[in-house]
């Protein structure tokens, strides 16, 4: 290592929202930012606003099973904008003092990147930019991240940072980071295989309570509701080795137990894909968990494939169903056939699974969504002893179901992403009845007779 190499903070911003836990949430692409800026000379520094387990704080807040748990929050006025939604809003993470105070004890950086997720979490994006403009004033700032993409030029209208950068942009910012500093040379990874990428930097993080694993990116269907296809287009994986490698580098290094897929497509092509890479975890014995927050396809679930997933440990199944009732379901997806969810809950439960281990996502706030078909499905996933889990819908630019959800909005959602909160139920249309939201969600609730 050079005597002085250039260093460059990250951050990950606050979330600003009526609600908000971490479900095994880590911004993968900026710690992949943060091992390829080493792997390239620079000295990368990473301040986590959502950081839950900082030496700073003076109270931890809740950990839940699994390495989850609850981010601590300070109660914000609502945007005005939001003003009609009966729920208060705050501000998720370490508090603004400890916030300065991490940021400002490092060197000056040659740059500050800082990546968003949701596009209505931009406040907090917003927020944070303010906050490292005043403590490192003059140093370019560089915005990327789901916000960056989907919402582009509102980013580069509000966000405050001098340079916002859409998509899969690693080598766009070698380039800027080299102009900036006089560091240019030959990429050493190549971004059209993904094996050639760096381990996630996740030792930069205060803690590793768990770790998301990505064994490829994008999907090959194209789901109206749904970004997948506009933010990772094609579906680019890695070898099953280079898988194996990953997880039990951070097992046997870093003592990590709990790892989370979030890949979009994790079953597809199992054979030559999830299925060596869970056997190839199996021979060397680890003792560690897995989870899928991220929706499973519903019908590669071949009866080998669930076995597999019960024996080497997954705990959290979630399953892609979004809706029960298949008679106009064309239009929007054609990832599930009629029979195809019960015929994969029985390989689960006949595998081993059972009651939490198994829930089934169901789309709620569709636009123009019939509510009948929506109790229908909640009482077919429990029938089937599965845990409905309703997935609010978000509406999201960029994808199928976008005109559709602006016409249907009560809300101008081209003119604010703030409008795309899924807890607000943007695309129901006035008047809104909170009764309804209460109500579906006490039917997901309660308990079946003899339950
Ligand atoms: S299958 Fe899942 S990840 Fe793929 S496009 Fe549909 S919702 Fe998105």
């Amino acid at each position: 290592m050079e005597k002085d190499p250039p260093h460059v903070l990250l951050v990950n911003p606050w979330i600003d929202d009526f609600a908000a836990y971490d479900f095994w949430a880590k911004p993968v692409g900026l710690l992949t930012i943060g091992s390829i800026l080493k792997m390239h000379g620079y000295r990368p520094r990473y301040v986590d606003c959502l950081d839950r387990f900082h030496s700073g704080l003076s109270r931890r807040p809740e950990r839940g099973p699994f390495g989850k748990g609850s981010y601590l929050k300070t109660r914000i006025s609502k945007p005005r904008k939001l003003h009609d939604i009966p729920r208060h809003y705050s501000r998720y993470g370490m508090p603004e003092s400890l916030v300065r105070k991490v940021i400002s004890s490092g060197p000056q950086p040659a740059a500050v990147l800082v990546t968003s997720l949701m596009t209505y979490w931009y406040p907090g994006v917003i927020a944070l930019i303010k906050v490292v403009r005043e403590l490192f004033p003059g140093i370019p700032v560089v915005l990327g991240g789901i916000y960056a993409t989907l919402c582009h030029e509102h980013a580069v209208q509000h966000s405050g940072a001098d340079t916002v950068l859409p998509g899969v942009c690693e080598a766009k910012l070698l380039d800027f980071l080299g102009d900036l500093t006089g560091r240019k040379g030959t990429l050493r990874f190549d971004p059209g295989e993904l094996d050639t990428y760096p381990y996630p930097a996740f030792e930069l993080q205060s803690a590793i309570p768990y770790l998301p694993v990505l064994t490829g990116r994008g999907c090959p269907f194209r789901c109206a509701y749904c970004a997948s296809a506009f933010l990772s287009p094609g579906l680019r994986r890695r070898s099953p080795n280079h898988v194996i490698e990953e997880i039990s580098y951070w097992h046997e290094k870093h003592a990590v137990v709990d790892f989370v897929f979030y890949d979009d497509a994790l079953l597809i092509d199992s054979e030559k894909h999830i299925v060596p890479i869970l056997e190839g975890v199996m021979r060397r014995s680890l003792q560690i968990h897995f989870h899928t927050p991220n929706a499973l396809h519903i019908r590669p679930l071949s009866r080998e494939v669930a076995g597999l997933l019960f024996q080497v440990g997954f705990k959290t199944i979630r399953l892609g169903l979004e809706t029960a009732f298949f008679d106009d379901r064309q239009t929007m997806d054609s990832k599930v056939e009629p029979g195809e969810f019960e015929q994969a809950v029985a390989y689960l439960r006949e595998a081993g699974f059972e009651g939490e281990d198994l829930g089934a996502y169901l789309l709620h706030g569709l636009p123009g969504q019939d509510l009948s078909k929506l109790e229908y499905s909640i009482k077919m996933v429990k029938a089937c002893g599965v845990r409905p889990i309703l997935a609010q819908y978000s509406p999201i630019p960029h994808t199928g179901l976008w005109h559709e959800a602006v016409k249907a909005s009560r809300y101008d959602l081209e003119e604010d992403p703030l409008f795309h909160n899924n807890s607000i139920f943007p695309c129901r249309k006035a008047p809104f009845s909170w009764e309804e939201v209460r109500y579906l969600k006490d039917l997901v609730q309660e308990q079946a007779p003899g339950e």
